[in-house]
């Protein structure tokens, strides 16, 4: 329906310049020196429809972005997630998913204010994504939960990049909850290209294993075999 929408708008703007060689055909008593040239409406023409191009795939693309993106903390949403998973080629759809957790957000909330609990996300997404290789994915889950894409990672180099954020998250606190820094808690899992949603789900389940342990740590998927 919004794409029909922009087509139109795109479609109207092609017409103006024809409209105007009308409206100056029609124009009672018009002499035909005061007629615009073939070359000029052509002129005319060929600028309207660049223009009018340009303009619509800057409204697609805002369209794409807002579609993909998490207003506030400005990293992918879980569809742009998904959306950038399937567009991978076959040989790059390997690594390991994670997912994380802040610990004890509520009380951010709850103790310093909702605003204050905006500002600790974006602070988290933020650092998080300036840890990253450019090739890893970074989403807002929800709330306040995040999942990483390390592509063409195993385990070990998923939970190492992990635990450099949680050690930064240490040195450098992004906020304090009863004068303790800010912590988060993660599940990792291998993915080789199957159902993304089977990887997520025992990533999941290995961040559960981690929030059970007493937070603030990362833990791994138990192995497929493992699993009743
Ligand atoms: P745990 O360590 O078990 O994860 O505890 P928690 O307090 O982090 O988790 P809980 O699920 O109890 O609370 C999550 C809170 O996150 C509740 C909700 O109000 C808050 N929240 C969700 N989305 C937003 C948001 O966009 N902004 C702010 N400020 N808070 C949010
Ligand atoms: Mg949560
Ligand atoms: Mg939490």
């Amino acid at each position: 329906m919004l794409f029909r929408s922009v087509a139109l708008i795109g479609i109207g703007a092609l017409l103006n310049p024809i409209h105007a060689l009308a409206d100056a055909l029609h124009e009672e008593g018009a002499a035909p020196s005061t007629l615009p040239e073939v070359g000029d409406v052509i002129r005319t023409l060929y600028s309207g429809v660049h223009r009018a191009a340009h303009e619509t795939r800057n409204r697609i693309d805002g369209l794409h972005q807002a579609a993909h993106e998490d207003p506030l903390t400005g990293v992918l949403n879980r569809r742009g997630f998904l959306a950038e998973l399937s567009a991978l080629p076959v040989n790059r759809r390997k690594g390991c998913i994670a997912v994380l957790d802040i610990d004890y957000f509520k009380r951010v909330n709850d103790l310093n204010g909702h605003e204050e609990g905006d500002r600790v996300l974006t602070a988290f997404a933020a650092r998080v994504a300036a840890l990253m290789r450019r090739a890893d994915l970074i989403a807002r889950w929800g709330g306040e939960e995040f999942a990483i894409f390390f592509q063409d990672c195993i385990e070990d180099e998923a939970s190492w990049s992990l635990a450099r954020v949680a050690t930064r998250m240490r040195e450098d606190p992004i906020g304090a909850i009863h004068g303790r820094p800010i912590s988060f808690s993660a599940g990792v899992c291998r993915w080789t290209g199957g159902p993304i949603d089977e990887a997520l789900a025992r990533a999941d389940e290995a961040l559960y294993e981690a929030k059970q342990a007493g937070r603030d740590r990362i833990c791994r998927a138990k192995p497929l075999l493992l699993q009743a």
